[in-house]
């Protein structure tokens, strides 16, 4: 498979290249040649397919030739070894957990498939990758344990000093080996200014092979099409039309599940669901994309005010505003309803939302759903990863997982960082 950039400015490349270069030399984002349609057999008789299965089948265009049949099994077989299930908690809604992987948040699929490319393509050679990325919380942690001990790669994670949760700082600045957190004096914006400025930094880049590790790369955003399968394939027997609502931020994920609907599964309607940073629910009322800097809420893992996948939204709808208000839509609420929304749930379902899931729910309650459907809300991450705002809302207390306990005895190591010229100085030492 061949990617071209958006940006329609640079060379074509392959899924390696793509994969190793994270982004386009002329700064558009890789986008797959064709997306292929699976053959109706494979959602007729999905029930009867293993994960690892259907994710080969899924995936298995977009890698082509560039990872042999076994050894992409292999990966799959790896990447996806815990459970993806729908939880009903009301008449004809449920909510599809991504929280069972090692950081307990939906990036781990994403991060671990990325990870185990590289190293893939690393293997037989001595070429390094340096991989960069900022994060606001959850990203970091996914990154940071699934690239742990992978050949060839060396991470670096830029966080914001005081600004990411007590469990989230753990995740990433315990694991050691090749993975090293830098601690910034700052904001993520200051975090995500200092990689972008790296990024285009020669004296860096003709010395050190950089990626990104975020939704932009193809081998983070494209898993993420699996588990809108894998819902498909538990409710499939209701006999109902799909509705998937996605708490979204920079919108990757449910980007993913809109290339799952471009492979021919049956969704009726994909609704995004933000907190107050709405730009695309503006642009789906005036039709203008408006980008806003990002506002701080209780969903800070959707913290962003100009979503990098958008524009892959608008590729795959054949940037055709009217086809994708058919089956798009988004909607945003503020902090005061996202709280209220966790107290209903657990009051009326006793089922603890995290401040993200509970966005979802709330799209779905807006867009509506009647007896013939069947309403998804993805549960993006853990309600442990946000302990204070879930503990302070419900009033009650949330038991941490044995993943969570394993990080928060071990010691937190970390590089201070002031300013951008410390972390060229880093990534030159
Ligand atoms: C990253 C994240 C999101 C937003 O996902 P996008 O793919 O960026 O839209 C939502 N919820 C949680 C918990 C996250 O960590």
């Amino acid at each position: 498979m061949q990617y071209y950039s958006l940006n329609h400015n640079a060379p074509k490349v392959s899924f390696s290249e793509a994969v190793i270069k994270g982004i386009a030399p002329d700064r558009g984002l890789y986008f797959p040649e064709h997306i292929t349609r699976l053959p109706q057999s494979f959602f007729e008789q999905i029930e009867d397919l293993d994960n690892v299965e259907i994710a080969y089948q899924a995936i298995q265009q977009f890698v082509g030739d560039e990872i042999p049949e076994p050894e992409l099994r292999a990966i799959l077989a790896d990447v996806l070894n815990f459970e993806f299930p729908v939880i009903e908690i009301e008449d004809n809604i449920g909510a599809l957990e991504l929280f069972h992987g090692p950081t307990m948040a939906f990036k781990d699929v994403g991060a671990r498939f990325m990870a185990r490319c590289l190293g893939y393509f690393n293997k037989d050679n001595d070429d390094h990758v340096t991989v960069l990325v900022a994060t606001s919380g959850d990203t970091g942690g996914a990154v940071a344990n699934g690239f742990l001990g992978v050949k060839g790669v060396d991470v670096v994670i830029l966080y914001p000093t005081g600004k990411v949760s007590n469990i989230q700082e753990k995740q990433l600045t315990t694991l050691g080996q090749n993975i090293t957190a830098l601690e910034v004096d700052g904001v993520f914006d200051d975090c995500q200014d200092m990689v972008k400025t790296a990024f285009l930094d020669k004296d860096i880049t003709k010395n050190k092979q950089l990626t990104s590790a975020n939704s932009i790369n193809v081998a983070r955003w494209l898993p993420q099409l699996f588990y809108f399968l894998f819902a498909y394939k538990q409710v499939k027997n209701k006999g109902k039309d799909i509705i998937f609502s996605v708490p979204s931020g920079n919108f990757g994920n449910i980007c993913a599940g809109i290339v799952a609907h471009q492979l021919g599964m049956p969704i009726k309607q994909f609704v995004a669901s933000t907190n107050v940073n709405d730009t695309v629910v503006r642009y789906l009322e005036t039709s203008k994309y408006d980008p806003k800097p990002s506002k701080a809420t209780i969903s800070n893992a959707m913290d962003v005010g100009d979503p990098s996948n958008f524009i892959r939204i608008q590729k795959l709808f054949n940037n055709n505003f009217e086809v994708l208000k058919n089956t798009f839509s988004a909607y945003s609420f503020n902090d005061q309803k996202t709280r209220e929304a966790m107290q209903k749930v657990y009051k009326k379902a006793n089922y603890v939302t995290d401040p993200h899931g509970a966005v979802g729910y709330l799209g779905l309650m807006k867009h509506g759903i009647n007896e013939n459907e069947y309403g998804i809300f993805l549960e993006t991450a853990h309600p442990v990863k946000f302990l204070d705002v879930v503990e302070d809302t419900l009033d009650t207390t949330v038991e941490i997982p044995p993943q969570i306990k394993k990080v928060i005895g071990k010691e937190k190591k970390s590089v201070p960082i002031k300013s951008y010229k410390e972390v060229k100085e880093f990534l030159l030492q």
